[in-house]
């Protein structure tokens, strides 16, 4: 045997285990595990992920010789386990086949169950269990199963109804029931007789009826599944590579549809949504597993403390709710303690929140999967801590289980108080997916991807989700459902993606035709505003307000740990002194980067400026600038108060002239108007300033260069600010810095200006202040001499937004037209101005930080950029030895945390 290419698992005994995860993929890695750990899983045998390879290279015939000694061999394996035989009809083994990759990608995949039946062997079942029921409702499951995903019978379109959904509608009309589980034995015969007579009209074929046919077809539907839109859209949203493949898992079947006995369910060994440590679930009474994540039939809890919530969110009486819905834990009082038992023990065994399916044939509990269960970034970290608290885990585990990103969920809106008291509630469903959101109302994911494009925020209406929804979750602000409960599609994917869901509204009527949704009488359509609260479930008419969320203890207490274990410093960008106390609260220690130029644009200041540019000569800008003086200085003396303290690097001017002035003829006029010159003159001035190429054009220390007044000016209004604020008791340590420097004499020549100034300011105000004179580097020729500069400069910033745009060569402005080609095509795995490009713009960082430190070996390294706030960029960002990352206020415990995470991984 040239290689392994299935692992068998059953009775205790795998031949894989939990850390094999890549090769047999998340389940069957897991279900491995849990034979061996002694939780009670069907028997059956994982086919790895390698072979889905071996399938697209070698095809399906190749394949399936290949496998079918060990397949042959694992089947009997389970044959001998629940002594049945597969294929037989008297006493027939039936399995399930299910995708399985080494990331869990829910719902993304195909799975197939009851395989193993047709005419005969139906017949042979039902004299072996009695149950005839049972037995033809697993049938033409099947039938529809094995119709839709193996001979390709599900609509593309989704706008196409499944052909053997048309069929059960039809027949429940006929018959005049409303329930698949009202439809008779008499039904269900008509139903898998008129859906095999679909599949010969569509397909041509007749329904297979050889197990081992079924089972490679099923097999290879599996794989082909890889390749689905849905999956490869999900890999992408989660960078999961396609060479990775998905295993195949193939089980003997239990049944959660054999009777009041039987049951299935989905739980977790804690809350996924807010991280409470509470054991909670859904579970169907009579059901396949299928009908609990489709959403079809909303279930039931499984605690009793969850059922009691439930009835309170709901309104229902406790009465009321033990009669009609009780829990399992009242319902099932054995397996439910034998179930909350071993989600335990497996909670222990992994040391992480687990994510379980079971299914209870006949008052027997089985397991089909557990995993470390998705959650939000609350649940995250409430989580991390708690298991740190309960000591099941290291501070340095703590650290790491939490995603940096997924932070951005707890600093994210919840509404405001007072807006929300104001709003209408118009229903309320199952508080699926934590946060507010607030956006026009759309019913198709297509839509919604069209509003988002056209700036418009989203809240996606529908009756369910399923995977094909994927891209219009993707860009909503909300998802509402009418159905399902919060195991359902929509609660599901909401809550992987950090985003705001309420599910299970059942009294929205959705109308997808008249594209209206109606609640008790009120009737919404397209593009009407709505609101959801997805920790409440409420849901409100209209566009409620929403603000930032507070931090609650947990999230403090993480970040703490993070300072204690990272050396990277987390400073902020930040022009105002709104951002900077924002940014302090978040944990910063200091401005990397203070942009002056939004400071010239408002009021006053901007026909000041206006002025200063369009003046003949030196006279006529010093005179404007001037005026602008004391508006700076005052600008400063916020920014600088607010970061008491701590250090600020101001930026000195950045951007083109002609951003300033205006090109309408009124703005024109007015200037004309107020510098006593004709507008002629000014038009000249304005077309003169234009270029063709402006972010390679007259900006940054050229503009100092060949105006030095504005350096002058800018140094006067820092340290002016800093002297009068060094009297008033706070403590000022600013850095100023010369933007887009390439040639050491531009930074030179700039450098004196500002020294020479601040003396004459020293000297003025006969007080004295230290101060710093350093360089942005985001010009690739400032980073190839970054020697040189350093002999001058005090500290580096580098300006990675200018950096990647001229290393690649991709204009800042105008890569939206091909960098959605480019992901496509893999030409670029991620957009280089989000996710710093290590292999290239890197390299110049690392460069320049070493040959900088070189002449000067205490150099003050950092990097402004967008960079700053990715994690994967920090964590670059350390391991080059950098002393700080710069990032916007809201990014800056994300920063902080992977600046932790850095040292953590790097000491692995
Ligand atoms: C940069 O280029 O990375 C930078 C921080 O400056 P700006 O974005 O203002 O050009
Ligand atoms: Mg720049």
């Amino acid at each position: 045997m040239d290689k392994k290419r299935v692992y068998t698992f059953g009775n205790g005994k795998a031949e894989g285990k939990a850390d094999m995860r890549n090769l047999l993929g998340g389940k069957g890695a897991n279900l491995a595990e849990m034979n061996l750990i002694g939780v009670p899983v069907p028997p059956g045998f994982t086919i790895t992920t390698e072979v889905c390879q071996e399938y697209y290279d070698l095809g399906r015939d190749r394949v399936v010789e290949l496998l079918k000694p060990e397949v042959g061999e694992a089947i009997k394996n389970i044959e001998s386990l629940v002594n049945a035989k597969f294929g037989d009809v008297e006493n027939p083994l039936l399995v399930s086949v299910r995708s399985g990759a080494r990331a869990s990608m829910p719902g993304m995949m195909d799975t197939i169950l009851n395989l193993g039946l047709n005419d005969e062997v139906v017949e042979g079942l039902i004299r072996k269990t009695g149950n005839e029921r049972f037995v033809w409702d697993s049938y033409r499951r099947f039938v529809q199963m094995y119709g839709d995903v193996v001979l390709g019978m599900k609509p593309v379109n989704k706008e196409d109804i499944d052909p053997f959904e048309e069929i059960i509608e039809k027949v429940k009309a006929e018959n005049g029931v409303k329930m698949d589980n009202e439809l008779t034995v008499e039904n269900l015969k008509d139903l898998v007789r008129r859906f095999k007579a679909a599949v010969k009209a569509q397909t041509g074929l007749d329904f297979p009826s050889c197990a081992y046919e079924q089972l490679w077809g099923a097999v290879m539907a599996v794989f082909n599944s890889w390749m689905n839109e849905r999956a490869i859209l999900y890999r992408k949203m989660e960078g999961i590579p396609a060479e990775w493949g998905t295993a195949v898992n193939v089980q003997a079947m239990v049944f959660g549809n054999m009777g009041d006995t039987s049951a299935t369910g989905v739980c977790f060994s804690r809350d996924a949504g807010n991280g409470e440590n509470l054991f909670n679930g859904e579970y169907l009474i009579n059901a396949q597993g299928e009908d609990v994540v489709a959403g079809v039939r909303t279930p039931q809890e499984i605690t009793v403390i969850g059922s009691r919530r439930w009835a309170e969110r709901a309104g229902i009486s406790e009465e009321e709710r033990k009669a009609n819905y009780p829990s399992m834990e009242e319902a099932m009082p054995e397996i439910y303690a034998e179930l909350n038992r071993l989600q335990q023990k497996l909670e222990d065994h992994y040391r992480d929140m687990q994510d379980m399916e079971f299914t209870v044939q006949e008052g027997k509990l089985w397991f089909l999967q557990t995993r470390n269960g998705k959650r939000t970034g609350r649940a995250m970290v409430k989580i991390a801590m708690d298991l740190l608290n309960e000591g099941v885990i290291t501070e340095q585990e703590a650290l790491l289980r939490v995603e940096p990103n997924k932070l951005d969920e707890l600093l994210h809106p919840v509404f405001d108080k007072k807006a929300q008291s104001m709003a209408r509630v118009l229903t309320k469903g199952l508080p699926a997916s934590p946060g507010a959101a607030t956006g026009r109302i759309t019913f198709f994911a297509e839509d919604a991807a069209k509003m988002h494009e056209a700036g418009n925020p989203v809240i996606l209406v529908r009756l369910e989700t399923s995977p094909e929804d994927l891209a219009g979750m993707a860009v909503s602000e909300g998802i509402l459902t009418a159905r399902g409960g919060m195991t359902s599609h929509a609660a599901v994917v909401a809550r992987g993606m950090g985003k705001c869901c309420v599910s299970g509204a059942g009294a929205l009527i959705v109308d997808y035709k008249a594209r209206t949704v109606e609640v008790d009488g009120t009737v919404l359509k397209e593009g009407d505003w709505l609101s959801l609260n997805g920790s409440t479930g409420e849901v409100y008419e209209g566009k409620v307000e929403t603000k930032a969320a507070d931090m609650d203890d947990d999230f403090a207490r993480l970040m703490e740990l993070a300072d204690k274990y990272s050396r990277l410093k987390v400073r902020t960008n930040a022009d105002t002194p709104q951002d900077a106390a924002v940014a302090r609260k978040f944990g910063a220690v200091g401005i990397g980067l203070c942009r002056t130029e939004h400071m010239f644009f408002e009021g006053e200041k901007i026909k000041a400026m206006r002025e200063m540019i369009l003046s003949e000569d030196a006279e006529g800008r010093v005179k404007a600038l001037s005026k602008i003086l004391p508006y700076q200085k005052e600008d400063f003396k916020g920014i600088f108060k607010a970061m008491d303290g701590f250090p600020v690097t101001v930026r000195l001017l950045d951007p083109p002239l002609h951003e300033f002035v205006p090109h309408d003829l009124a703005g024109q006029q007015a200037m004309a108007d107020q510098m006593g010159v004709s507008i002629q003159k000014i038009q000249q001035r304005v077309e003169a300033l234009c270029e063709a190429n402006p972010m390679l054009g007259h900006r940054g220390c050229r503009l100092g260069n060949t105006y030095p007044e504005i350096t002058e000016m800018q140094t006067r209004a820092i340290l002016t600010a800093c002297l009068e604020l060094k009297h008033e008791g706070v403590v000022c340590l600013p850095e100023i810095m010369v933007p887009l420097t390439g040639i050491l004499y531009e930074f030179q020549e700039q450098e004196t200006v500002i020294r020479n100034t601040a003396e004459k300011v020293f000297t003025e105000m006969n007080d004295r202040i230290d101060f710093k004179v350093g360089t942005m580097i985001e010009i690739p020729r400032a980073a190839l001499t970054a020697n040189r500069i350093a002999s001058r400069a005090e500290f580096f910033s580098f300006g990675t937004n200018d950096l990647t745009q001229m290393t690649f060569g991709y204009s800042r402005d105008d890569i939206a037209s091909f960098l959605p080609i480019y992901l496509d095509k893999k030409i670029l795995k991620v957009d280089p101005f989000q996710v710093l490009d290590q292999n290239g713009v890197g390299q110049l960082v690392r460069m320049a930080t070493e040959k900088g430190r070189d002449v000067r070996p205490d150099l003050k390294c950092g990097i402004c950029g967008e960079h700053g706030g990715e994690p994967s960029s920090v964590k670059f960002c350390h391991r080059v030895g950098l002393n700080y990352v710069s990032c916007s206020p809201y990014r800056v415990p994300i920063a902080r945390l992977a600046a932790a995470q850095a040292v953590l991984e790097e000491s692995k």
